[in-house]
């Protein structure tokens, strides 16, 4: 079946206007245009389902992932605390090409030429597009830590991330549950920014939860390169002081500069050297490879500036960067829900612009990060964000966000359906 112009405009007004249009898995025409998105995490697969959604089936998308499934970094701090397991945060593609007729290629890919615009991929193939989208998440700079150097590998083997969800996620399990009680559990934070603010904390909740139960004799660092805890700070400090009393002790300012993989040995610029029986280094970090091989990376050597307007690069004509990889606006955090939200933004702004409209010029974001303290009290902070036309820029709107008062159960049912909702979001049907 094949869509009419007229049709597609319809489509794409509707589009900027946040009207949603049913799918349509029938229509794989792409005669209103082609766009090829990399990375199918949380900005890219949602990139994905809303063009072809949204231009109800006239715009052709291909998604470039190398995974086989998705799997979600929110809630896999539940695995390494045991509640959960990897199976409950993995979910398969299927939907986005059965339902709405994504072609998904599974391959990396490895080249961006933006003046033929052709994105080629490591298994020898290449696309063409009109407009591509980059949502490959980040690159940790292993490069920054003298030993991971030379061998990466092995240094995540000895001291996981576990900062991608999925098989590091399991490891740095594997290693909580080798542990002897009275051991030592070590969290090593890079400095802001860095994907998701609170995350480091959560996940010393979760190791707290976990240990708290099997090992009581155990203690937690968290050696912070930051001057104090970046995200809900009085909350977390609360919950290691009343709920994890004894076992979480949190040290500021500690700047790694090395780590000893022969004895877990973390080294810092100024404080003393920690040896711990399980290290969890989370590196720090820049815009995804891809984003350097396309040329769109332009502050600071590590992220990709866009028109908030509709997350086209500053630098690459026709490519829009989402998700982790951009130079975040004001008060915007590193989440899989503002990656779901820049992806809505980019979907809704490619279409207009592949039918030779302007993007929406008052584009409005949201964000809430929810954070388990035990298995089921949860805290969160949200967030609205405002394109400003003056500043050219989306700023928070004041009064709009807030906090928790205090962990509590409620907030547990509302995360776990945040987390459906959002996956349905990205790759359900
Ligand atoms: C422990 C933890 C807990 C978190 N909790 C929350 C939370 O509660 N709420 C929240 O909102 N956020 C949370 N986050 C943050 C959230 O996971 C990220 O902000 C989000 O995943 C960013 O989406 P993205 O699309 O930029 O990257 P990703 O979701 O990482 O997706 C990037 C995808 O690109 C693919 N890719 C990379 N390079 C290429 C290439 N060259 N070719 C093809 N594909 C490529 C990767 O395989 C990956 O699938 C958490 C993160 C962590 C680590």
């Amino acid at each position: 079946m094949t869509i009419r112009r007229r049709d597609f405009l319809k489509a794409a007004g509707a589009a900027a206007g946040a009207a949603v249009l049913p799918g349509c898995a029938t229509m794989r025409d792409g005669t209103a245009g082609k766009v090829v998105v990399v990375g199918g995490g949380y900005g890219g697969a949602t990139a994905a389902r809303y063009l072809r959604m949204w231009s109800n089936g006239a715009v052709g998308v291909t998604l470039i992932e190398p995974r086989e499934a998705f799997v979600s970094c929110p809630l896999s701090n539940l695995v390494i605390g045991g509640s959960k397991t990897i199976a409950d945060v993995t979910m398969p593609y299927d939907a986005l090409w059965r339902r709405w007729g994504v072609d998904v290629v599974r391959d990396t890919a490895s080249g961006v030429d933006i003046d033929k615009r052709v994105v080629t991929t490591a298994g020898g193939r290449s696309f063409a597009y009109d407009r591509l989208v980059l949502s490959p998440g980040v690159e940790f700079m292993f490069d920054a830590i003298p030993s991971y150097r030379a061998d990466p590998a092995r240094a995540v083997e000895i001291a996981p991330h576990a900062w991608q969800a999925g098989p590091q996620t399991v490891l740095l399990r594997r290693q909580l549950e080798a542990m002897p009680d009275g051991g030592i559990f070590a969290i090593v934070i890079p400095l802001a920014p860095y994907r998701c603010p609170p995350g480091p904390y959560e996940r010393t909740c979760q190791v707290a939860w976990y240990l708290k139960r099997a090992k009581p004799k155990s203690k937690i660092l968290v050696l912070d390169g930051n001057p104090d805890v970046t995200s809900k700070a009085g909350l977390f400090k609360k919950a290691w002081s009343e709920e994890y009393r004894g076992l979480v002790e949190y040290r500021p300012n500690h700047a790694l500069t090395d780590v000893d993989l022969g004895t877990r040995t973390a080294k810092f610029e100024t404080a003393d050297d920690v040896r711990a029986d399980v290290l969890n280094v989370v590196p720090p970090q820049r815009a995804g490879a891809i984003a350097r091989a396309a040329g769109v990376i332009t502050a600071n050597n590590r992220w990709c500036e866009v028109d908030f307007l509709s997350f086209e690069s500053i630098r690459g004509k026709g490519v829009h960067v989402l998700g982790d990889a951009i130079q975040i606006a004001q008060g915007m955090p590193k989440s899989g829900h503002m990656a779901n939200n820049h992806a809505k933004v980019a979907a809704a702004a490619i279409l207009r612009q592949l039918a030779g409209q302007a993007p929406n010029p008052t584009p409005m974001l949201v964000n809430t990060c929810y954070s388990f303290i035990t298995d089921k009290d949860v805290v969160h902070v949200a967030s609205v964000h405002q394109y400003d036309s003056e500043k050219k820029t989306l700023l928070p709107v004041q009064g709009a966000g807030g906090l928790s008062p205090a962990m509590n159960e409620m907030e547990g049912r509302y995360a776990f359906s945040w987390a459906q909702n959002i996956w349905n979001d990205a790759v359900g049907g």
